[in-house]
């Protein structure tokens, strides 16, 4: 991960503002929800920011209430997907030991079967 990239090189920030078609299940001012391009459940979606933060890590005091929001849209997505009562998992990467790949922060919102606890 590069957490210099600039917003202009940033998948996610094109997904964002259009540049590359994307269907988005989910939008308002502040986060957009579209599908994994590879997904690993059955339901695998992405909750993403509009603004570009590289990461969960470069968040400030003043994205509080952003990520918070987030997680809001996250439990009301995954009612409309049909899994809020089967059960879902979401998870941020943050990092490198994460596993983190794009560095514009989103949260996966995953469900559709039963999910192990990873390593
Ligand atoms: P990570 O950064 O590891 O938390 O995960 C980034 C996720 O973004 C991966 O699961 C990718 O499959 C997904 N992804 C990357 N590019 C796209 C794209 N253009 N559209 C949808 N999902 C994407």
């Amino acid at each position: 991960m590069n957490p210099e990239q600039k917003d202009t090189d940033c998948i996610f920030c094109k997904i964002v503002n259009g540049e590359v078609p994307t269907e988005l299940l989910y939008q308002d001012e502040d986060v957009v929800v579209f599908r994994d391009i590879n997904p690993l459940t059955p339901v695998h979606l992405l909750v993403v920011t509009r603004k570009h933060i590289p990461s969960l890590a470069h968040m400030s005091d003043e994205d509080t209430a952003l990520v918070g929001k987030m997680t809001r849209v996250a439990n009301q997505v995954a009612k409309e997907q049909g899994i809020a009562d089967s059960g879902y998992r979401v998870t941020i990467n943050s990092g490198a030991d994460s596993g983190q790949i794009v560095p514009h922060l989103h949260m996966h919102l995953m469900g559709g079967r039963h999910l192990r606890w990873g390593h």
